[in-house]
């Protein structure tokens, strides 16, 4: 039996690995000429090692982690995740709603105010309708709109008011007043990060999370595919090639996949124009001194900040930089649906050095070993008040179609790599079940 994978990121080798319980080595087609997708990790000439994005791995599903720690032989990192923010020249530990020691004081005094009249006046949560409304009910006004609001038009590209709250999960601590009052009293909280703890690959960056799984598929690299005819189930790659299969498996992301497939219903394709997922321009940074920032991570939340996050590579393995130096790497977010990237992306590199150095973080004396930049086309998908509708009609169409679909673009989530990984699985469940 024929069976076909497109796209090699987590979703795609999720999938092959439940094939291989059959005995069956699927056909992955993978556009890049690197396997991985965001995934993927890249070594530059000058010895630095960036990923495609900050990627650390903190499931807590014990399976995962065992399949992970065996690809990399037991050789990683465990790490205790720290985590801080950037407000207005004030850096405080994350998450900032129990972390308001050292702000200005009328502000945490508002904060707090409003935290308790908020939970006095929202106890059923009856009129909350979107993303603000939720954020608002949760920690007053002041709170939202200094920090998540505005965190989250630079992450989301979109105002609040025009999300959906299906994403959220644990994502946002929601803590009760007694919390609050000891964040503003004390430097000294406990860890409420859904992220605590963390593992990261010893050596060659995040993508050695996948290198048991390679002997499982055949991979083929810089094969797009760009055609796909569900009745004759025939593929056409980017090299005009025509591939026959019997069962197909897409990670590939849900927008694209509908451009590609023959004969869509005009309903189907508008509904698949409607899905928004931010673009996120990576500028990566590597300096001649490692002692840059004690977190792993940090948040910036002015919107004259031209990054949104900002995360410290060295800090996961010593190996992803030259001896004694030190990496960063910024996310700078875009949308063709709410914020179209307007430039190209290495002009970002010399604005987010200066806003590096604005922030102290890049010093006049340091020397810069490294600078490099890479365009994510499909980063975070956006939970906008329209996603819902028109992901159900792509997903029906798709279902008619035998055409499984997976990943955190195929699913159209908010995925993690575990996530993705097991969506993988069951697509390759559902494929073999399919008549
Ligand atoms: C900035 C950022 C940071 C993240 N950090 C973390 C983290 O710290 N920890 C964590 O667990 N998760 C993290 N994630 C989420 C994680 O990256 C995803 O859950 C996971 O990697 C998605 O895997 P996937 O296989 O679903 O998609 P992808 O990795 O995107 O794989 C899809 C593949 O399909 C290929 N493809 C597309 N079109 C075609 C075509 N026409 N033909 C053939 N191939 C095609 C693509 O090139 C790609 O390789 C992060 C995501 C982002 C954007």
């Amino acid at each position: 039996m024929a069976v076909v994978i497109i796209g090699s990121g987590m979703a795609g080798f999720g999938a092959a690995y439940q094939l291989s319980h059959y005995d069956i080595k699927p056909v992955m087609f993978e556009a890049q000429s690197y396997y991985g997708g965001h995934t993927a990790s890249f070594k530059t000439d000058d010895g630095f090692i960036f990923d495609d994005g900050p990627h650390i791995s903190f499931t807590k599903d014990k399976r995962i982690q065992k399949l992970f720690s065996e690809s990399v032989q037991g050789k990683y990192e465990i790490l205790q995740a720290r985590v801080n923010n950037y407000w207005r020249g004030y850096w405080i530990k994350h998450p900032a709603q129990v972390n308001l020691y050292g702000l200005p004081v009328e502000l945490v005094k508002q904060i707090i105010l409003e935290f308790i009249d908020n939970k006095e006046r929202t106890q059923n949560g009856s009129d909350i309708k979107n993303y603000r409304d939720w954020l608002y009910a949760q920690f007053g006004k002041t709170f939202a709109e200094t920090f998540p609001m505005q965190y989250g038009k630079k992450y989301h590209t979109t105002a609040a008011e025009n999300m959906s709250m299906d994403w959220l999960g644990k994502r946002i601590y929601t803590p009760d007043i007694s919390e609050v009052l000891e964040g503003a009293l004390s430097q000294a909280t406990p860890d409420v990060h859904y992220v605590d703890h963390f593992r990261y690959p010893t050596d060659n960056g995040f993508v050695s999370y996948l290198t048991m799984f390679l002997p499982l598929i055949e991979l083929h690299l810089a094969s797009g595919v760009v055609g796909i005819d569900p009745k004759k189930k025939e593929l056409r790659l980017s090299d005009n090639r025509v591939v026959g299969y019997d069962k197909l498996v897409s990670s590939m992301p849900l927008p694209d996949l509908v451009k590609i497939i023959e004969n869509v219903p005009d309903d189907v394709r508008e509904a698949a124009a409607k899905l928004a997922c931010t673009k996120c321009v990576l500028v990566n940074i590597g300096i001649d001194r490692n002692d840059i920032s004690d977190s792993h991570w940090t948040y910036f939340y002015d919107q004259e900040y031209v990054f949104t996050r900002l995360s410290y590579p060295h800090m996961f393995s010593s190996n992803n930089v030259p001896e004694g130096a030190g990496s960063m790497q910024a996310e700078i977010y875009f949308s063709d649906k709410y914020k179209p990237l307007d430039k190209q992306p290495p002009e970002l590199i010399e604005p987010a050095i200066n806003d590096l150095k604005k922030c102290g973080l890049v010093r006049e004396e340091d020397t810069i070993l490294h600078k490099s930049v890479k365009l994510v086309p499909y980063a975070n998908v956006i939970f906008d008040l329209e996603r819902s509708d028109a992901l159900t009609t792509v997903h029906e169409y798709l279902d008619g179609c035998n055409i499984r679909y997976c990943g955190r673009y195929g699913d159209w989530g908010y995925h993690w790599t575990d996530e993705s990984f097991k969506s993988g699985e069951s697509a390759a469940l559902k494929t073999l079940s399919d008549g």
